[in-house]
């Protein structure tokens, strides 16, 4: 089942209907992918997928895939991490549960621990330029900023005057970062073609 079946069934469940919000029109979304458990080349390469057939949404570019050191608790493996950049029509909220049912198809245990092990881990990093301050949602991310590890891949395609609402250009951003632990991949292959994505 596809994560467009999954937000379907879950909007019913919740007396809801996948929402376009007329109001929102076309925004551009950046996401961050992170993983470190059961195969994470993989497990991003899925993830890429399933965000190329999201509901309501274009996938309009995917970074470099970067090995990284884990953050916090270092035993744990390294993980893999990568930025795709939407063009969606859903609200920012269904767009979170969107990629939260994508977290679960990939088996995401959601056991409180902060910085802990997990097999895909999605972060809206920017819709827009929205800024939300709320219990379910932040955006932009909290720790973008502060984050190699989300800079990086994101810089691959941002364009180059990226302004983060509230804390300044991408560039500056990245430049102000500590680059150690963080090693750029390449591109994942069969991400060339992403048109491709959504039909494989
Ligand atoms: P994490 O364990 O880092 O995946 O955090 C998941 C929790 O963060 C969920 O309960 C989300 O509702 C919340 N959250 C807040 N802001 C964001 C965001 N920008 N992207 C993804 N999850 C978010």
């Amino acid at each position: 089942m596809g994560p467009a079946t999954l937000l379907f069934r879950r909007h019913q469940r919740q007396g809801r209907r996948v929402l376009t919000d007329p109001a929102v029109g076309w925004v551009a979304a950046y996401i961050g992918i992170g993983s470190n458990l059961s195969n994470p080349v993989v497990q991003v390469k899925y993830a890429l997928r399933e965000l190329a057939r999201l509901p309501e949404s274009c996938l309009t570019a995917c970074s470099a895939l970067y090995r990284t050191l884990p953050v916090g608790p270092q035993d744990q493996p390294d993980f893999v991490n990568a930025a795709v950049s939407l063009n969606t029509r859903l609200g920012a909220l269904d767009l979170l549960a969107a990629l939260q049912d994508v977290e679960d198809v990939h088996g995401r245990l959601r056991n409180g621990t902060r910085w802990g092990p997990r097999t895909l881990d999605l972060d809206m990093l920017l819709y827009g330029d929205v800024v939300i301050d709320s219990p379910e949602l932040r955006v932009p991310h909290p720790e973008l900023a502060r984050r190699a590890f989300v800079l990086a891949p994101l810089a691959d395609i941002a364009p180059f005057d990226l302004c983060i609402p509230g804390q300044g250009l991408l560039t500056d951003l990245l430049a102000a970062c500590s680059g150690d632990g963080i090693w750029r991949q390449g591109s994942p292959a069969g991400c060339e073609g992403l048109a491709s994505l959504a039909e494989s």
